[in-house]
């Protein structure tokens, strides 16, 4: 018999509504002393068998369902086939394009799991104890649907930790270029792989860098935050005369500049800048800087309720500094990628460093994250990035 996790009386109402995560403290025992990341049954105080998870004794969540059907173990076919219904679902979502996320952590019912699939190069993430201990299993199902494909492993997120477990980086199969190259939306792109950001490349934002792209004819814009110039280059791909590619790392940049070089855009339309945006924002409206789009996807600033004020303080200062620098008629493409920040609060953020550098705007689109990052029903904290695109007065 697998071991169980008992649920404390009246703390199962959120399993009912299939909410993937058990938290410590809705834990009234375990029996049969699970190893870190082994299957547990999970039942109520009343016996009711609620569903099969993995079990994670380190951290605050000490369980993450697997599966809610009595019926599914949790073996080689389960990854095999939960990973192929992913895949699955998302045909025709790549479009033009040669890069998309085949799995999504909880939103595909394999939490702890992350899955990109770059040109031929599988990047998987094991963030949890329960992925963890699955690793061969995914790995195996990896091997067998996608038999030509070579596979990276990029376990080297901080987030492991809370998990206990160590980071990890490594080719699993086949060999990996330097650098693999990909399209999107008629633009190439080259995916730092093995010591990019993430897996290499921020698939979440290809819908807003078609949405920038489309508006950006003309255009003097400005890329802040941009890592590998993803906004700035659809910006060029859209007919913009010129544009900034600001970032606080120079590998970044020197990749964003290849990535110029590669669609054939000339030197004179982009200008890379390293360095803090929040001083260089504020040094350029002292000189008096103008321009038509700015886009800002700074990094997580948040990644715990202790630090969501910090945040919150973060956020309205640069798009302060932005609304600063946009011309009259300018637009502003403004994200946050923390999840702990609600779409109500990031709204108000930026409609009072609006009113503090003494402008005002509307909202024409609320842009979230692709759809090969859906966000499972009774999951929210599967929807993480926000956006709003605003016309400024
Ligand atoms: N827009 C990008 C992803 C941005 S990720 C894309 O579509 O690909 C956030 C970026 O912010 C990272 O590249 C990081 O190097 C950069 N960054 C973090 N802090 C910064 C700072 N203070 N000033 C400038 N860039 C910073």
């Amino acid at each position: 018999m697998d071991p169980q996790l008992i649920i404390s009386k009246g703390r199962e109402k959120s399993l009912r509504r299939r909410h993937p995560w058990i938290f410590s403290g809705a834990v009234a025992r375990v029996i049969g002393n699970p190893k870190p990341g082994q299957t547990v049954d999970v039942r109520a105080e009343n016996g009711d068998w609620l569903g099969r998870a993995a079990f994670s004794p380190a951290s605050q969540i000490q369980a993450r369902i697997w599966t809610f059907d009595t019926d599914e173990r949790i073996d080689e076919q389960f990854f095999l086939r939960s990973i192929r219904n992913a895949a699955r679902q998302r045909h025709g979502l790549e479009g033009s394009g040669t890069a998309l996320r085949l799995v999504h952590s909880e939103s595909d019912g394999l939490p702890g799991l992350i899955l990109d699939r770059y040109n031929g190069v599988l990047v998987f993430q094991l963030l949890t104890a329960g992925a963890e201990f699955c690793r061969k299993a995914v790995v195996d199902a990896l091997r067998q649907l996608y038999p030509d494909d070579a596979i990276l492993e990029r376990s080297d997120v901080e987030v492991r930790a809370k998990e206990g477990l160590q980071e990890r980086i490594g080719v699993v199969h086949g060999r990996i270029p330097e650098l693999v190259p990909i399209l999107e939306n008629g633009l190439e792109y080259l995916v730092d792989v093995r010591g990019g950001h993430k897996t290499g490349f921020y698939l979440d934002q290809r819908d807003n860098r078609l949405a920038v792209g489309r508006v950006a004819a003309g255009a003097e814009m400005l890329n802040c935050f941009c890592y590998t110039g993803g906004f700035g280059l659809a910006a060029l791909g859209g007919g913009a005369a010129r544009v900034t590619q600001l970032d606080a790392s120079a590998q970044a940049l020197a990749l964003a500049d290849r990535n110029r070089e590669k669609n054939g855009f000339p030197t004179e339309r982009m200008t890379t800048v390293c360095g803090d945006a929040f001083q260089i924002l504020r040094a350029w409206h002292r000189e008096g800087r103008r321009y038509d789009i700015i886009v800002l996807d700074p990094p997580k600033f948040a990644d715990s309720k202790a630090s969501l004020n910090r945040a919150c303080r973060g956020y309205k200062d640069i798009n302060l500094c932005a609304f600063r620098l946009l011309q009259p008629g300018g637009r502003l493409f403004t994200f946050s990628c923390s999840g702990l920040m609600e779409d109500g609060l990031f709204q108000k953020i930026v409609a009072d460093a609006a009113l503090d550098a003494g402008r005002n705007g509307r909202i024409l689109h609320r842009l979230s994250q692709a759809a090969d990052h859906p966000v499972a029903l009774p999951f929210p904290e599967g929807s993480y990035l926000k956006g709003l695109e605003i016309l400024v007065e």
